[in-house]
């Protein structure tokens, strides 16, 4: 203890005081503590006495600490630089900081017990700033409008609460000068809507100039397409085409300035309507044939025939991506080299077409740590490569941005020194049914092949095959023989660098009157001369989907502009059996298999299809599955082991089903069968189906004959001038005749008509008009029985006939 005080204290109260004192003391067990003693004398006696103490330390410890808080308040109140007052309930200032008299302008003495609404804050703010219900609710922060002691006014943001003191509830403000921040804010303002309007008149700038370059472009693209209605003979039209797709592609670049300048600010949008994806993809890989040609790189383009013509999607956009690619892998490739472009099925569900775009070349390449980044704007792999080959190193990342808009992504894969791949994958929305399957069912088309391994054959083989056409190659050294020999060929494909000038020449020469002989050429090439003009229709290489179908399509077109259908012309032979149990089926089956050359017998059950097949030989039995008396699969079953049994060899059997879940397609292999086929019945399946199970007899290109050619064939004359005469004599005695017979109708004349019929039924079988053949018959069986209205009838149908045939073999 401090020995002192004590002492001092005792000798105090000795003298009769009470003595107070504060004194440290230490315990035995060496704890110190704060004590608070009371010393006086004990029953007045001086020797005794009386020390009270009390424990303070605790107390003493919560007091130091009251005191740091209330000093730290004090600082901060007075530091901070936010405004902070407190005002009584009658809304009158009673407290008032540093910050706030420096703020406002006035000292705590001129403030005191003033309102606060209106001399600090505007009146207009009172409502809101005192709506806030129970004065316990805290935070209510607004921006007001505050008044300082000269008058001026500023912006300020405002957070009350209301705090509990000596049991009244009074409210402190603590009030922030925003004044600066709302002007910088403001200036901020007006700094972006500068950015913004020279942003704008970058972008106005862009659009003109890409105006100002577009309206002459499209003068040019304009008059080409005039130009192209003149008469040029083919090699000035191919000229044309690549001046057009110049412009075309120069109208594009333009277009992807104003694009990047759209991306940049995000407005670019991503079209969706419908496009043809072959004429698409040809046409970009046309646009660079040329380009390519000069480096002498093969170009070659490959679509996935599974993919359909129309889709949805944005053509613009895959236009972009692929030129660009397709340029890059142009300029990246040495002289010789190979570009591929390639569209592949990936996937199909929910009828979208997930396809993979790919670009392929056997360049330079890209080393893997030069294609970090490669998709960023300017970036180019390496700048000596890029000062060789030129370029602004703003296609790909335009490319890349345009695939994430179409939710896809631009991909690469690229060894140094062996080639790049680029690709992205596009989901495409399918609107109709637009392949080109089988679109040229039936056509025989032979293909002149070398010994040399040749893709653009390869390619041709596939497509013909998705065109549903006769495939024949003819290799060149026996071609004169093939030909001369009178087989037949609708048209016949060569390739003009492939086989010699002077073997083409005599091909034309052999070939038979309407078939035709397209010859491909190089771009950069002529077309070899002396050719027989009328039997060659000239073509240039690349060689794509839709371009073998215009010029079959142009080679099938007759003179009248009518389309023949090719299937019209295909004719089998042999006996087919058709069990099946509805009436109207059978009728539709049965006039199909007809026109096709059948002989049809037709059953409506099992049993009787069985009964018919033990008695007769057919070349092929299409079997219903649901049939009554007996069904299909019990049928099938009998006839096979009937087969068996009498070591006969097996007739096919073909299903035919409405039902064409996979089930049921499975179901008629396990009975047996051979083939499946779905009710209603399509012709095109039904053709390629019968072409597997029966050989066709050979036929004749009856199609490219003219129908004066046609019927001359059919009467054995070779002189077409004298058909058409007697054809046009025909015709004007018929119509004659109409005249005359009508006349002796009204007059109720029978029997001059009924002579008169009799003699021009001669003449029409003369002339294989079967038609005409059939009304007369008609009209005479009307005139026997005297029934004017009917005979009248039959003659309007003549008149009709014969006008028919006035526009088929007289125009
Ligand atoms: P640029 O206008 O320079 O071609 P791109 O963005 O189209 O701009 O390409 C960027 C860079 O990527 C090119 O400079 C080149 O170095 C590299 N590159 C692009 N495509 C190929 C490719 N097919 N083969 C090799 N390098 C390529």
């Amino acid at each position: 203890i401090d020995i002192q005080k004590y002492s001092d204290a005792a000798l105090k109260a000795n003298s009769g005081e009470v003595t107070n004192f504060t004194a440290e003391i230490t315990a035995k067990d060496g704890i110190k503590s704060l004590v608070n003693w009371n010393v006086s004398v004990m029953n007045n006696r001086i020797d005794r006495l009386l020390w009270m103490g009390i424990d303070i330390t605790e107390q003493q410890e919560v007091k130091e600490k009251l005191r740091v808080n209330e000093s730290m308040m004090e600082f901060l109140t007075n530091n901070i630089q936010d405004a902070i007052f407190i005002s009584d309930d009658n809304r009158q200032v009673i407290s008032w900081n540093t910050s706030a008299e420096l703020m406002f302008g006035y000292k705590l003495e001129e403030i005191l017990l003033e309102s606060v609404v209106p001399k600090l804050i505007s009146k207009e703010y009172e409502n809101q700033l005192f709506k806030s219900g129970h004065p316990s609710k805290q935070g209510n922060t607004l921006e007001v409008e505050c008044i300082r002691k000269n008058g001026e006014l500023f912006m300020a943001e405002a957070a009350l609460s209301h705090i509990l003191q000596e049991g009244r509830w009074n409210t402190m403000f603590a009030v922030r000068d925003i004044s600066t921040r709302i002007k910088r804010e403001q200036d901020l303002k007006n700094a972006l809507e500068t950015a913004k309007s020279a942003e704008k008149a970058k972008s106005e700038f862009l659009a003109n100039m890409s105006h100002e370059i577009r309206t002459p472009l499209n003068g040019i693209i304009g008059f080409l397409d005039l130009l192209k209605q003149t008469e040029m003979d083919s090699t000035q039209i191919e000229y044309l085409k690549i001046i057009n797709s110049s412009a075309d592609s120069l109208l594009s670049i333009i277009n992807e300035i104003l694009d990047y300048s759209k991306l940049e600010s995000g407005k670019m949008q991503i079209e969706s309507v419908e496009f043809n994806i072959y004429e698409e993809l040809e046409s970009i890989s046309e646009l660079y044939t040329a380009r390519a040609a000069e480096k002498d790189i093969a170009m070659h383009l490959y679509i996935d025939t599974e993919i359909p013509s129309y889709v949805i999607g944005d053509p613009l956009r895959i236009r972009q991506i692929v030129s660009n690619l397709l340029s890059n892998a142009i300029k990246f490739t040495h002289n010789g080299g190979v570009v591929t472009l390639e569209a592949k099925l990936k996937d199909v569900s929910d009828s979208e077409y997930l396809t993979t775009i790919s670009v392929t070349d056997t360049g330079i390449g890209i080393s893997e740590e030069k294609q970090q980044g490669i998709f960023e704007a300017f970036s180019q792999a390496d700048s000596s490569v890029t000062r060789k080959y030129g370029g602004t190193g703003l296609g790909l990342a335009i490319s890349s941005r345009f695939a994430q808009l179409m939710d896809s992504q631009l991909q690469l894969s690229s060894k140094e020194g062996e080639g790049s791949t680029f690709w992205f994958d596009v989901r495409f929305a399918v609107l109709r049914d637009s392949s080109y399957k089988n679109t040229f069912m039936g056509l025989i088309v032979g293909i002149l092949k070398n010994d040399e391994f040749n893709y653009d054959e390869n390619l041709i083989k596939r497509y013909l095959k998705y065109l549903g056409c006769e495939l024949k190659i003819i290799p060149i050294a026996e071609a004169i023989n093939i030909l001369g020999s009178g087989e037949v060929f609708h048209i016949i494909v060569a390739d003009c660098k492939k086989i010699p000038e002077k073997m083409l020449k005599e091909i034309t020469e052999v070939i038979l009157g309407s078939c035709r002989l397209i010859i491909f050429r190089e771009p950069d090439l002529p077309m070899p001369s002396g050719l027989r003009e009328e039997t060659v229709i000239p073509a240039v290489k690349p060689i794509h989907i839709t371009k073998l179908i215009n010029l079959f399509d142009t080679i099938m077109t007759g003179k009248d502009g009518k389309k023949k259908d090719i299937t019209e012309d295909i004719k089998f032979s042999g006996r087919l059996l058709v069990a099946e149990d509805n009436p109207v089926n059978q009728q539709l089956i049965k006039i199909i298999l007809l026109k096709l050359g059948f002989t049809v017998d037709i059953v409506s059950d099992g049993q009787e299809a069985y009964n018919k097949v033990i008695a007769e030989k057919y070349d092929l039995i299409f079997m219903d599955f649901h049939m009554p008396v007996m069904d299909g699969v019990t049928a099938t079953k009998k006839i096979i082991a009937w087969e068996k049994e009498q070591a006969l060899p097996h007739t096919p059997i073909i299903a035919l089903t409405a039902n064409v879940v996979e089930e049921s397609r499975s179901n008629y292999k396990e009975a047996g069968m051979d083939g499946f086929l779905a009710k209603p019945i399509v012709l095109v399946d039904l053709i390629i189906l019968l072409r597997e199970f029966i050989k066709e007899p050979p036929k004749l290109p009856s199609q490219l004959l003219s129908p004066i050619e046609e019927l001359a064939a059919k009467m054995n004359v070779e002189d077409t001038a004298f058909i058409k005469l007697l054809v046009e004599e025909f015709v004007s005695v018929v119509s004659e005749k109409i005249l005359e017979m009508q006349t002796n109708l009204l007059s109720g004349d029978f029997a001059a008509p009924l002579s008169h019929s009799e003699v021009l039924r001669g003449v029409a079988l003369n002339l294989h008009y079967e038609e005409i053949d059939s009304i007369l018959s008609q009209f005479e069986n009307h005139c026997r029985n005297k029934d004017r209205r009917l005979a009248e009838m039959q003659l309007e149908l003549l008149a009709k006939e014969i006008y028919n045939i006035r526009t088929v073999y007289l125009n």
